[in-house]
């Protein structure tokens, strides 16, 4: 059997990867001369910088992720996180920003900070939870968790949590991603950082891929999905048309649909999934990595900044891999998630994330070595967390993988890894 695959990111390479184990003759389509999408490194001056990623895996090494790219025999090391995370907090419990100084807690003792009322409530919501007492259904995570807990502290830390996470604030999230995203954390463990960077994965699908009979295109954009009687048949590029038995996608349900016949969208049976398709909205958000000659966070996990104006956290990806800096270098990853309508401002929310760096570090001079904005079709998560709605289209031979089509409960490149694994679940079925 033969496949296509519409482009070269992490979800793309790992369902091509997995069908040309399978036997298919795999062809994968990739638009820009780069191979990996979000999830490649950029060398800058000896850094390694990336697309997207901050070189991290939710769920580190025994992740969805790791496992699928064992099973595959990917040879890549991730270096867990160990501490999982640092929160911090202001000196003065009473401050609402780092003025007058700051402390670093693990994320573990984030509860003793809390009243014995609400550190209470936290335990009886989470039991109630996984005993199965409190379901709430199409709930969004901050208001649900608002009706039992107010608490300044424990607002900041769920947006910060979620803004470094899912991109987005903890009112955009369903309180069933949310609580499936905790029972992940708890089923899988926590972060770790990817040897080599993002590339290390890229470069170890893309030769799984070449090994097993498949090619890897660049340069080459799918400009039209070929139908007939209600199938794939394959794809054009320009004039060439490339015949197959499968289509995988890697660019997000709309975007895919927009590929095909404008036709098939006025054929019965399909209304349910036009109205869901408008209802995708990918999430945006600022990376700005910045060096210095001396350890600013002293582990390798994550630093989330709840009193922040902007930056939603960070991490010291030199603190695992030293080789993604030039020798004596540090190099840092701070992300923020950027509300969709400070789009047009986004000037005013670079200067914001800047100003939280000098907070953070006040005796520190960081050098910036690059800030990346990412909205439209370069987003941080082509969906928000929760809005997947799974990896099949009305065509019965045309699937969608990616950040478009997460696994439930899955972290960015952890949902990308579950639902490919759906997704070959259906393409099996
Ligand atoms: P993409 O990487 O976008 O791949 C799709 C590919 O399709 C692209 O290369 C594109 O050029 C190509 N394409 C588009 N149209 C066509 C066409 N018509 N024909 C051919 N090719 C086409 N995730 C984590 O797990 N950990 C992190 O630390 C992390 N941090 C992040 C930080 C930032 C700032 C950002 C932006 C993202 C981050 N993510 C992180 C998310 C992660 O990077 C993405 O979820 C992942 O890389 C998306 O992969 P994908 O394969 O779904 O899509």
């Amino acid at each position: 059997p033969t496949a296509i695959v519409i482009g070269a990111g992490l979800g793309g390479l790992l369902a091509a990867a997995q069908l040309s184990k399978k036997g298919y003759q795999v062809d994968v389509y990739e638009r820009l001369a780069l191979i990996g999408g979000r999830f490649m490194n950029i060398e800058y001056q000896g850094y390694q910088l990336s697309t997207g990623a901050l070189h991290m895996l939710p769920h580190g090494d025994s992740g969805p992720l790791a496992l699928m790219l064992k099973s595959l025999g990917a040879d890549v090391t991730v270096i867990p996180s160990v501490p999982m995370a640092t929160v911090r907090m202001p000196k003065n419990s009473a401050d609402t920003d780092y003025s007058n100084g700051f402390v670093d807690i693990p994320y573990v003792e984030f509860k003793k900070h809390l009243t014995s009322k609400n550190k209470l409530m936290m335990v009886l919501l989470t039991f109630g939870y996984k005993i199965r007492l409190v379901r709430p259904k199409n709930t969004m995570f901050k208001p649900w968790y608002s009706k039992y807990i107010q608490d300044d502290r424990i607002d900041r830390c769920a947006d910060s949590f979620s803004g470094w996470s899912l991109s987005t604030t903890a009112d955009e999230v369903t309180t069933e991603e949310m609580f499936t995203i905790f029972d992940n954390i708890f089923k899988y463990g926590g972060p770790g950082i990817v040897v080599g960077g993002c590339k290390s994965i890229i470069d170890e699908l893309v030769r799984i891929i070449t090994e097993n009979g498949g090619k890897v295109h660049a340069k080459k954009e799918i400009t039209k999905i070929l139908m007939a009687n209600g199938k794939a048949t394959g794809v054009a590029i320009g004039s060439d048309e490339i015949y197959a038995d499968l289509v995988v996608s890697d660019i997000g349900h709309k975007e895919t649909w927009d590929l095909c016949d404008p036709e098939m969208a006025e054929l019965s049976g399909y209304g349910d999934y036009m109205e869901k398709l408008k209802k995708i909205e990918p999430s945006a958000g600022l990376k700005i990595c910045f060096a210095i000659d001396e350890p600013m966070i002293e582990h390798g996990g994550v630093l989330l900044t709840p009193y922040t104006r902007r930056i939603n956290g960070m991490n010291e990806v030199t603190n695992a891999d030293p080789n993604l800096a030039p020798p004596g270098k540090h190099l840092v990853m701070a992300h923020q998630r950027t509300a969709l309508d400070r789009l047009d401002k986004i000037e005013e929310e670079i200067d914001l994330g800047l100003a939280d760096l000098k907070d953070l570090f006040p005796s520190k001079k960081p050098e910036i070595l690059m800030i990346q904005v990412h909205h439209g079709k370069w987003p941080v998560n082509r969906a928000f967390s929760g809005q997947d709605f799974g990896n099949t289209t009305p065509i019965p031979n045309m699937f969608i993988v990616g950040d478009g089509a997460k696994g439930r409960g899955g972290i960015e490149v952890e949902g990308i890894a579950l639902g490919v694994e759906n997704a070959m679940n259906d393409v099996a079925a």
